[in-house]
């Protein structure tokens, strides 16, 4: 799956960067004892790391901690560099659902030693993700609410009013550090609530306005 679609429509993208934000929900730092960091806190997953809707979550055989962090997915429609945010989301094609799977040992590890976390968040199947709506289906992408069940018991709900940076402030700030080009993907981080998967787990994310995505544990 390198390729998304937007519902209700033939349009397809071949996927590009994948971009995360870490440190957007000031609920969420405050869980796991991070600082509110001044600059956006970046880093990708590769295209090998997305799994469709339906999809089996393969948890690496090095970590026995992986994490769902329900997160609000935008899709590039139209590229740029250094995009104001009055402009912003013209840039974007679409909405959609994403979980930023995390080995949070391997995470933890990396980071008390300084290091770069993408084997702690890039692994296959680590970014499930949903098919996206148009941005027209979307009233206000910044006041929508956001639910993650694990076998129907709810662990995350949040609103991305609560992000500390608006998706404006995202796309804006993230093409002043790479170039943004149609087809690349950008997750805005995670509200409170991340929780331990195991085998067998069925998880489910909704988003207002945006839709569903389930997947589960092998
Ligand atoms: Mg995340």
């Amino acid at each position: 799956m390198h390729q998304v679609r937007i519902t209700g429509s033939e349009t397809t993208y071949n996927v590009g960067k994948i971009i995360c934000l870490g440190r957007n929900y000031l609920d969420h730092i405050r869980e796991l004892g991070n600082k509110v960091p001044d600059r956006a806190v970046l880093f990708c997953k590769p295209t090998t790391s997305l799994l469709e809707n339906g999809g089996l979550i393969e948890i690496p055989s090095y970590s026995s901690n992986c994490h769902h962090e329900l997160e609000l997915a935008l899709l590039v429609g139209r590229g740029g560099k250094n995009i104001s945010q009055d402009t912003a989301l013209s840039h974007l094609a679409g909405y959609g659902v994403a979980i930023d799977l995390t080995l949070r040992d391997l995470q933890d590890e990396l980071k008390s030693k300084g290091l770069p976390w993408e084997i702690a968040k890039g692994f296959d199947t680590s970014c499930p993700l949903s098919d996206f709506v148009p941005v027209t289906a979307v009233d206000n992408p910044n006041n929508i609410q956001l639910t993650m069940t694990v076998n129907g018991e709810l662990r995350q709900q949040g609103t991305t009013a609560q992000m500390m940076r608006s998706v404006e402030e995202i796309v804006a700030e993230i093409s002043t550090y790479f170039t943004l080009e149609p087809g690349d993907i950008i997750l805005t981080g995670t509200p409170a609530g991340v929780s331990r998967i195991v085998s067998g787990d069925k998880l489910q994310g909704d988003i207002e306005q945006v839709g569903s995505l389930q997947v589960t544990v092998a």
